[in-house]
């Protein structure tokens, strides 16, 4: 739990990045954290490692049975069952860089966003869109991390996802992901200190 007296200390802004995987959140996130005042959590998660991702980097690959041992601990900001597997928030780190007046975006999907703002109202939602389901699809093809019975099942979510934002007052900020350069510059706006 976020205790009173943590909630007095924190400095920095917590920003809740939210959007249909394929939708460039990630790509967005990671262009805006060069520096030292913004930092990106790194979830855990219980999907398998892909290609080209680096443990500890990307995610803390962990086991279903270390998933449950952080949930069972309180460790977790948030946690989701997202596409068969377990993604969360180590809300240690996050707490870590906030109190040290550091902007922190946690990347996650809606149903663990609801959580962040009930625990935490100050955080701030970001919703990224893609232009149309056109490029959504072309993106998800592109990543090569999918096939094509999980690509659909990944753009049926991807519409419920935003529907179940387009509810949640807590996104304040829409960005629709159509020119990469200019998606950045407007993430870079929201959370620079
Ligand atoms: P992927 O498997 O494509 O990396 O991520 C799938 C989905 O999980 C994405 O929508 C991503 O934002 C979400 N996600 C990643 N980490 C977390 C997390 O710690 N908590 C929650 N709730 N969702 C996460």
């Amino acid at each position: 739990m976020i205790s009173a007296s943590d909630k007095k200390q924190i400095t920095g802004q917590l920003f809740v990045v939210s959007g249909p995987s394929g939708s460039g959140k990630s790509t967005l996130c990671r262009a805006v954290v060069g520096g030292d005042d913004v930092y990106l959590s790194v979830s855990a998660t219980t999907r398998p490692r892909g290609k080209e991702e680096v443990d500890g980097l990307d995610y803390f690959f962990v086991t279903e049975e270390e998933f449950r041992r952080k949930i069972e601990a309180g460790e977790l900001l948030e946690y989701a069952r997202i596409f068969e597997h377990y993604y969360g928030t180590p809300m240690e780190s996050v707490l870590h860089h906030l109190h040290a007046g550091r902007n922190v975006i946690l990347e996650i999907d809606v149903q663990g966003a609801v959580q962040v703002f009930r625990r935490y109202p100050q955080a701030v939602g970001i919703l990224v869109l893609p232009p149309d389901d056109q490029a959504l699809r072309e993106r998800l093809l592109r990543r090569g991390r999918d096939d094509e019975a999980s690509i659909n099942k990944r753009l049926a979510q991807a519409q419920t996802e935003i529907e179940q934002a387009q509810k949640e007052k807590h996104y304040r900020h829409i960005i629709v992901n159509d020119d990469l350069e200019q998606a950045v510059a407007e993430l870079r706006r929201l959370v620079a200190v």
